[in-house]
């Protein structure tokens, strides 16, 4: 909005129609300029001159069996990324990605094999937003969670722009409450998000050992567990407020009753959520999913221990729309 009043002082349009063009850029379908028929004529031309109001292109869009939507969207520039409407009883949640591709190195998520080809800009993001709300329909998207492609806080001044506009009152007006960020632990940032928005925290620990989660996780040679643990316990949450942890569980590399103890010490002294993912598996990869039971074992020791632990059904595995199964180039 800021930029808006500041564009229509330099163009030399009222202010007023500042929030008007808000409402048009972010709460109703818009192909083109020309569709702002409430808007004088001048005022269109000088928009069509400075602005794009075009959509990213719904590149596809495949329904899983379970009712998952998994949306491949087409960026200017010919790059694609992944979106994913999950419905679950009253709940829509819309996963978004926030770079095209991912740096970080993971060795059991698909994203990462594409190594890093560049970062979402913030309107890029708000693009895969109301492009999902156009595929959602009539039913309204409750919840945003940013798992998709991509290491968010790698990317951190566009998504934190991004929220901006996600959250503002004249912009998309979500509930910050609404919206998860997740990160596999890039400490300076994650205090920064804290400070700079109030969306929730999920942190992938993925391992209670640095030996292991130096292999699978390369970003733990520069946050190792001990530090990341500590960042997390001084953040400055309101009251009430968790941090989430997610673990996807690979069997026989962290699923053991040892990794189960070792995840209750950690968190000792710490109020978190723990979340368990079971591995999904994708073409090439080198880890196995754990048998239900040992999830189930997992979890119950874990519960046992006082330790507050649910266990991620996944979703959209049918059409490779699961975590930590998305890259887009072949799909
Ligand atoms: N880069 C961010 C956002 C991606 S979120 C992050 O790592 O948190 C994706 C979540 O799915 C992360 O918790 C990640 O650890 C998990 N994940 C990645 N690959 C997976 C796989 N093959 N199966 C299950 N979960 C996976």
């Amino acid at each position: 909005m800021p930029e808006l009043v500041d564009w229509t002082d330099r163009r030399g349009f009222d202010s007023y129609r500042a929030s008007q063009l808000a409402g048009w850029f972010y709460n109703r379908p818009l192909t083109a300029v020309d569709d702002m028929h409430n808007l004088p004529l001048d005022l269109r031309q000088a928009l069509a001159e400075d602005f794009d109001v075009t959509l990213p292109e719904r590149a596809d869009c495949r329904e899983s069996s379970d009712g998952t939507r998994k949306l491949l969207v087409g960026l200017s520039d010919g790059a694609r990324v992944e979106s994913v409407l999950i419905p679950r009883g009253e709940r829509l949640t819309l996963c978004l990605s926030t770079q095209v591709g991912c740096g970080m190195g993971c060795t059991f998520c698909a994203t990462a094999r594409m190594g890093l080809m560049r970062n979402l800009e913030p309107d890029e993001i708000i693009g895969q937003v109301l492009l999902a709300r156009e595929v959602a329909g009539p039913q309204p998207v409750t919840n945003y969670v940013f798992m998709g492609m991509g290491e968010p806080l790698a990317n951190y001044e566009r998504l934190v722009a991004a929220i901006g506009l996600m959250t503002a009152r004249w912009g998309l007006g979500v509930s910050p409450r609404r919206i998860t960020v997740s990160t596999v632990g890039l400490v300076p940032a994650l205090k920064r998000l804290v400070t700079d928005t109030n969306v929730n925290v999920a942190v992938s620990l993925n391992a209670t050992r640095d030996e292991l989660r130096d292999d699978i996780m390369p970003v733990n040679r520069r946050y190792p567990i001990a530090e990341l643990l500590e960042a997390c316990r001084q953040l400055d949450l309101p009251r009430r407020k968790r941090v989430t942890f997610e673990y996807v569980m690979l069997a026989g590399v962290n699923d053991s009753d040892e990794d189960a103890d070792r995840l209750v010490s950690l968190f000792a002294s710490m109020a978190v959520k723990l979340n368990l993912i079971p591995f999904n598996p994708f073409e090439g990869s080198l880890f196995e999913a754990p048998a239900p039971e040992r999830v189930d074992a997992f979890q119950r020791r874990m519960l046992d221990r006082g330790l507050h632990t649910t266990v991620r059904v996944s979703r959209g595995r049918d059409i490779a729309a699961a975590c930590g199964q998305l890259a887009a180039a072949g799909s």
